[in-house]
């Protein structure tokens, strides 16, 4: 038998290392997995390996059967059908696509990257959007959830920190209380403690018995509608500034990421960006008046974040309904592109693609769509914080259908990255782009840009391949299959990466040069 060590699986490659790739199989399986590999690497690999290339980084691909189809955009007539049966496999594959970095690595890194392409791209134009849009005032803001009971938490009064991400300033002690209460089940309602910032305490209530479950669960599932309220207010308070200005009217555009805090709530991240409005044109892109600034947008933010709520409509459970608010914490920075402010378009940008692919697994539950039968394994009445959670929501949900249904997102139904229509470009012409692209030309380290690029083209093109498609499975054939596909695109990302790194170098060294 031969081991995994003397397999290359592309020529001049390093051999396979155990664990490169994605399959979860424990590594007792590896001489099963290499012996499917050396039979999938003999005769047909490397058309294999060009035909798998797509979903080659995918944990678990979906296997499609069928005709692939070339359509004349314009008449619908169809001028090539190619059955999948005489390809490789006779079947294709296509990426998971989806955005949970625990999930699926490779496929939540594409979303992340698409996600900060086009969260950049509202911010300095490119594509489809003008590259007047940086001169457009624009502000970061935090939205946090109110206080559904308190939490062990860590605050820092001034940090010295230059990186909150990885802060190690000294923190204040979590609910410091000269009197020492106790709640009515007999638990202090204070601890002295400074919290690390990795302490699993964090986020978790001193009293689970006095914590306000459903009111949490009911915040979360109407997040995006406070969101939604919130934003009309901060146009309408800056048309009437306008007005009084006498200036034409103004428009907000935004871009925005939710994110799981410890205690199971959840916290916008929005990029607003002050748009003038072309009466003519709705969908143009148009700069604001001079005469509206960015501290008029950041006093906007503030008092549509304070000034908006609204009391939910009745629930059995609960005839007076929930009131619906923001939190006292809020957080508004302008956005600067030249890099001399507090945040820039990059930064900004990265920080919300990178929310983009997380979920709820900060609070240490993470599972599927829940159903009578699998509710049992992560609500309790009397269970931790998290299992709470999800049973209020179960509950609650016997009349809200919608807290049911994301009774496994604490109550949470939204997107994770959402955005004004107007904001930038989309998902799906990054998407397509990137499909167009992978069936006309080879990758090479350029990948990224050049599909980018063919962004324009498509719009003018006329034929589309479609496909006549039936599913035909999840996930990579055999355990060999997969250590092949994941491990070459494994590689392939590093080679890309090495070439941006190869040429970071250079770009510093020429500075070096031109500073000597
Ligand atoms: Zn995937
Ligand atoms: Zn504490
Ligand atoms: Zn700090
Ligand atoms: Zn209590």
């Amino acid at each position: 038998m031969t081991t995994g060590s003397t397999l290359a699986p592309t020529p001049g490659t390093a051999p396979v290392v155990p664990g490169a790739g994605a399959n979860t199989e424990p590594a007792t399986r590896l001489p099963l997995a290499t012996s499917t590999a050396l039979a999938r690497a003999g005769a047909g690999y490397f058309d294999w390996l060009d035909h798998v290339w797509p979903a080659a980084g995918c944990t678990h691909p979906i296997r499609l059967a069928g005709d692939l189809l070339t359509v004349n955009a314009t008449t619908g007539e169809v001028l090539r059908s190619v059955p999948t049966e005489g390809m490789p496999d006779g079947i294709i594959y296509k990426a998971c696509g989806n955005r949970r970095a625990t999930v699926c690595p490779s496929c939540a890194e594409t979303y992340r990257r698409d996600a900060y392409q086009l969260v950049r791209a509202g911010l300095i134009g490119g594509k489809t959007v003008p590259a007047s849009v940086a001169g457009h005032p624009a502000v970061f803001a935090t939205f946090t959830a109110p206080s559904f009971g308190p939490v062990h938490t860590r605050h820092v009064r001034r940090h010295t920190c230059r990186d909150k991400t990885r802060c190690t300033c000294r923190p204040a002690p979590c609910h410091a209380r000269r009197d020492s209460p106790v709640c009515p089940h007999g638990r202090p309602l204070a601890c002295y403690a400074r919290h690390e910032r990795e302490d699993q305490v964090l986020g978790q209530p001193l009293c689970l018995d006095c914590y306000d479950h459903d009111h949490h669960v009911v915040w979360n599932n109407q997040a995006g509608e406070l969101w939604r309220r919130t934003k009309q207010a901060i146009e309408r308070h800056l048309n009437r500034a306008a007005r009084r200005r006498g200036l034409p009217r103004v428009r907000v555009s935004h871009g925005k990421a939710a994110e799981y805090q410890a205690r199971g709530s959840v916290h916008f991240h929005a990029l607003l960006r002050l748009d003038g409005l072309d009466p003519d044109d709705k969908a143009r892109i148009i700069p604001p008046p001079p005469g509206i600034t960015v501290a008029d947008l950041d006093e906007a933010v503030r008092y549509a974040a304070a000034a908006i709520g609204f009391t939910t409509d009745p629930h059995p459970e609960h005839p007076a309904g929930w009131p619906i608010a923001w939190g006292e914490q809020l957080d508004v920075r302008p956005i600067t592109l030249t890099g001399d402010g507090t945040v820039t378009d990059a930064m900004v940008a990265g920080y919300l693609a990178k929310y983009s692919t997380k979920g709820t697994e900060v609070t240490g539950h993470a599972s599927r769509r829940l159903d009578a039968s699998t509710i049992r394994l992560y609500a309790d009445p009397k269970g931790t914080h998290t299992e709470r959670l999800v049973q209020a929501a179960w509950d609650l949900g016997q009349h809200w259908e919608s807290l049911r249904r994301w009774a496994h997102m604490l109550g949470f139904g939204g997107h994770f990255l959402t955005k004004a229509r107007r904001y930038s470009i989309t998902f799906a012409a990054l998407r397509d782009a990137r499909v167009h692209y992978r069936r006309t030309q080879a990758q090479g380290p350029d990948y990224d840009q050049q599909r980018l690029d063919r962004q324009d083209d498509l719009d003018t093109e006329t034929t589309l391949i479609v496909g006549r498609l039936t599913y035909a499975g999840t996930g990579w054939k055999t355990t060999g299959d997969a250590l092949l596909a994941n491990t070459a695109a494994d590689q392939a990302r590093r080679y890309r990466e090495a070439g941006r790194e190869e040429l970071a170098h250079q770009n510093a060294l020429g500075q070096a040069t031109h500073a000597a």
